[in-house]
């Protein structure tokens, strides 16, 4: 299959391997920011070929993983309305709050429903006139459009019982936090192919320009991210603080303006709490006052206050790359996938979940 075959190529795998072990030299830390990307790089044994100087720091990039429990809770109570139907993606399902999860909610009964696509929830909306559809809008750049098309759809069919409860995010405002974060000491970003395909590049060039820290936009395919790696340790070498695109076949310098139209219809730009990391500047999205008609927590009427983090759960620290999930003393013994404590193992792009799964 064009496009996707020769990104999983064999051949090029190893040549690219090849070229990477000849690159050992100083010490270099690298985060990957995207959770897909975490999860790929532990499937594809990408971690085992790299160079013994080269150490591959996992970042925030996961939405449900960084979703505050006071998020959680605040869903579950919402769940908890006989005139609501909760809609949400299956990650948010096993996240605990302090006391449920979504789960255990919907086998207690309450009426949550499992989508694809926040455009279902039209659907669920015209099929259920007396409930109100309250739709869980997490996600970063790449589903926040989608939430905001959605409105614009549910607006023009007449549906005025869908609402959604946004904690949308935006990702470089929380790269800032971290390359400032002395105790880090990263070299440079492997960039996210999904977001920049809405952003583009151009939203990581103070990366460069205010830190000195190159970034590679890449993939998600054996050959993406080796080539991702290569280039991007290239440039660390050469001193070269330039954000590179090696994912051209998607991304653009300018990202897709019809996707960010919608987003700039529909959202503002607030400060936003991230778990484990805090208020973040600038880094999130809610609907503007041309929209507030959507907005779950202003219809209902809910303030809730901002809290995150299960007890003894180190997902904080993981999430800012501090720490890695062995250290955590909960690992595969009271924090599984089937029994999770934290966020960061219940997503499929969790950072724990990626250890608990591939990690020997
Ligand atoms: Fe939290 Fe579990 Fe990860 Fe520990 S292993 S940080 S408890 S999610």
């Amino acid at each position: 299959m064009k496009f996707v075959d020769e990104f999983r190529s064999r051949d090029y795998s190893r040549l690219l391997v090849e070229k990477l072990q000849n690159r050992s030299g100083d010490k270099i830390n690298i985060m990957e920011v995207c959770g897909t990307h975490t999860m790929a790089i532990f499937r594809y044994g990408i971690r085992d070929v790299l160079p013994a100087n080269v150490t591959l720091i996992s970042g925030p990039g996961c939405p449900v993983c960084v979703t505050p429990q006071s998020y959680i809770d605040t869903a579950l109570d919402l769940s908890s309305r006989e005139d609501v139907i909760l809609a949400t993606f299956g990650d948010m399902m096993k996240v605990p709050g302090r006391k449920s999860s979504l789960l255990k909610k919907k086998a207690e009964g309450s009426d949550i429903r499992l989508v694809y696509s926040p455009m279902d929830c039209l659907t669920i909306a015209a099929d259920n006139p007396t409930k109100k559809i309250v739709f869980l809008a997490v996600g970063f750049e790449t589903t926040a459009p989608m939430t905001a098309v959605t409105a614009i759809e549910a607006r023009e069919k007449g549906l005025s019982n869908l609402f959604f409860f946004t904690a949308h995010k935006i990702v470089p405002p929380v790269m800032e936090a971290l390359v400032t974060d002395k105790e880090l000491n990263l070299d440079g970003f492997l960039l996210p192919g999904n977001v920049s395909a809405i952003i583009g590049t151009e939203p990581y060039e103070f990366l460069s320009k205010d830190f000195n820290i190159p970034g590679v936009v890449t993939g998600f395919e054996p050959v993406d991210i080796l080539q991702g790696l290569y280039t991007l340790i290239s440039l660390i070498g050469k001193k070269d603080y330039s954000i590179a695109n090696d994912y051209k076949r998607i991304v653009r310098t300018s990202g897709n303006s019809e996707a960010k139209e919608y987003m700039n219809k529909a959202f503002n730009v607030v400060d936003s709490n991230w778990r484990g990391i805090g208020k973040v500047p600038k880094s999130g999205l809610e609907f503007n006052c041309d929209f507030e008609e959507f907005d779950a927590l202003k219809h209902f009427k809910i303030s809730y206050e901002e809290y995150d983090g299960s007890s003894g759960c180190r997902c904080g620290e993981i999430l800012k790359g501090k720490i890695n999930p062995t250290q955590c003393p909960l690992f595969k013994q009271a924090c599984t996938p089937e029994n999770p404590i934290g966020s960061c193992m219940v997503s499929s792009e969790g950072t724990c979940a990626a250890y608990f799964r591939y990690y020997k």
